[in-house]
C-alpha cells in the first residue's frame, strides 16, 4: 500500500498509546498502577457539562463559524487581557480542536520545506512531528537535568541560523514541569529581539497549573516587539478537566491566524459547536475549581517527589508547573541490564506492573515520566512497587 513520504516517517504519539493500553488493561482487571496519563484525574466541573447539555437541548448543534463562535473569541480575549494583561482583538483569535490542532495549523501555516523550527529538549514528543509533517526541520536545544532542563540564552542564540523561522517556548513544561522564571524568559527574549524574523510559539497549555507560589509569565508579556510576534497557544484540556471535549485556541498576529483560518475551513470547519459555550462557561465562572484541582495536584505533586529521591539512582528536580515528573534513572540502567528508557519502561510493566511514559521520544533518554495526574493512593502503591523494582 502507497503512504505518502510526509506520513512514513511519523511516529504514533506514545502517550495516548501508553494511556489507552493502560486504561484497557485496567478494564481487563489487571492492577495495573499508570502514571502515563497526560489528562487530569478529574471530572469535568458540573457547570461545563450543563451548559452544554442545555446548549445540546436548545439545539446548538449545527456549523458555526469555521474559526470558531464570536461569543468564545471575546470571553478568550478578555482572559488574555485579565490574564496576563495582553490585548488582541477577536479576529486575532482561532478556537481548534485541541491545542494540538491550533499547533498542528501553526506549523502548517508557517513553515515551508527545510525551514528550521527551534525546540528546548526535553520537548512534548508532538512538536518535532509535527514540525516534520509540515516538511520543516526541528533543531533541539539541550538541557539536561544538570542544568533543571531549562535552555541559556547563549544556547539560544547558538541554535539560530538564517533557516530558523520559530522558537518553541513550553512553560510549565511537558515533560519536565520546569516553569521558566519572568528573569529567565527575558534573557531569551533579548536574543529574540535580535532575530526580528522569528516567530515565537508559547504554549502555554500549563499555565494555570503552577506550585509553591510560582507565577505565570507569557513571553508574549515581555515587550510589545516581542508580543507582535509570538503566537499564544492554550486550551481547554488541562486546567479545565476537558480533554475529551477537543478545544484549544491561538492568538496572534493577525496574518497568521487568517492563514490558520483559511486552513482550518478546508479541513475541519469549526470546532464542536455545543463545546464552545461550555468553554465560555469555564472561562468565566470555573476559577475556584481550578483552584481546588491544583491544591490536588500540589499535594501529589509534593509526595511523588520526595519519595522519587529518596529511591537509588533517581535523581528528580522538584518540578512546579504541570502535573509531571521527569526523573533522571539512567544510573540504575546498568543493574537493570536495560539500553535506555523505553527498555527500562517495559521491564517496570511487565516485573512491576507500573505504566511510565519514557524519555526518548521527549529527547532525554535518562528520565522517565510519570504523571500525578492520579490519586494519592495510586501514587503510594505505584512508587513503592517502583521502589521495591528499583531496590
Ligand atoms: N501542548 C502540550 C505541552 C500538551 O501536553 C498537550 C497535551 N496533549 C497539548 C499541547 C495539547 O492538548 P489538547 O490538544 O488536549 O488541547
Ligand atoms: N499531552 C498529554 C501527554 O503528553 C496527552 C497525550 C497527548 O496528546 O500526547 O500525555
Amino acid at each position: 500500500m502507497k503512504i505518502a513520504r510526509r506520513i512514513q516517517n511519523v511516529r504514533e504519539s506514545l502517550t495516548l498509546a501508553l494511556t489507552t493500553k493502560a486504561k484497557a488493561m485496567k478494564e481487563e482487571g489487571i492492577d495495573v498502577v499508570g502514571f502515563g496519563a497526560g489528562e487530569p484525574d478529574f471530572d469535568t466541573p458540573e457547570p461545563i457539562k450543563q451548559r452544554a447539555i442545555a446548549e445540546i437541548n436548545a439545539g446548538n448543534t449545527k456549523y458555526t463559524p469555521a474559526s470558531g463562535t464570536p461569543a468564545l473569541k471575546k470571553a478568550i480575549v478578555d482572559k488574555l487581557k485579565r490574564d496576563q494583561g495582553l490585548d488582541f482583538t477577536p479576529a486575532q483569535v482561532i478556537i481548534s480542536c485541541g491545542a494540538k490542532h491550533s499547533l498542528y495549523n501553526i506549523f502548517m501555516s508557517l513553515v515551508d520545506d527545510g525551514d528550521e523550527v527551534i525546540i528546548p529538549a526535553p520537548y512534548w514528543l508532538s512538536y518535532p512531528e509535527m514540525v516534520t509533517m509540515a516538511g520543516g526541520r526541528s533543531v533541539f536545544v539541550e538541557a539536561a537535568v544538570e542544568q533543571n532542563y531549562k535552555i541559556t540564552p547563549a544556547q539560544l542564540e547558538a541554535a539560530i541560523t538564517p533557516r530558523t523561522v520559530a522558537f518553541l517556548m513550553n512553560s510549565p513544561s511537558n515533560p519536565t514541569g520546569m516553569v521558566y522564571s519572568r528573569d529567565e524568559l527575558a534573557a531569551l527574549g533579548e536574543v529574540l529581539e535580535r532575530h526580528p524574523q522569528i516567530v515565537v510559539i508559547s504554549d502555554e497549555i500549563y499555565e494555570k497549573l503552577v506550585y509553591d507560589g510560582t507565577e505565570f509569565t507569557s513571553i508574549a508579556q515581555l515587550s510589545p516587539a516581542l508580543k507582535e510576534r509570538t503566537l499564544v497557544v492554550n486550551g481547554m484540556s488541562k486546567a479545565y478537566s476537558m480533554t475529551g471535549w477537543r478545544l484549544g485556541y491561538v492568538a496572534g498576529p493577525l496574518e497568521l491566524i487568517k492563514a490558520m483560518g483559511r486552513l482550518q475551513s478546508h479541513s475541519t470547519s469549526n470546532p464542536t459547536t455545543f463545546c464552545m459555550p461550555a468553554a465560555v462557561t469555564a472561562l468565566e465562572t470555573c476559577e475556584a475549581e481550578i483552584t481546588r484541582m491544583v491544591a490536588a495536584f500540589d499535594e501529589r505533586r509534593r509526595e511523588m517527589v520526595k519519595r522519587l529521591n529518596a529511591m537509588n539512582g533517581v535523581r528528580c528536580p522538584e518540578p512546579r508547573g504541570a502535573f509531571y515528573t521527569f526523573p533522571d534513572v539512567s544510573s540504575t540502567y546498568k543493574r537493570l541490564g536495560v539500553s535506555g528508557s523505553i527498555e527500562f519502561a517495559e521491564k517496570l510493566l511487565a516485573e512491576a506492573s507500573v505504566s511510565v511514559v519514557p524519555g526518548e521520544p521527549f529527547g532525554d533518554d535518562h528520565c522517565i515520566r510519570l504523571s500525578y495526574a492520579t490519586s494519592m493512593a495510586n501514587i503510594v502503591k505505584g512508587l513503592d512497587r517502583l521502589a521495591k523494582f528499583l531496590a
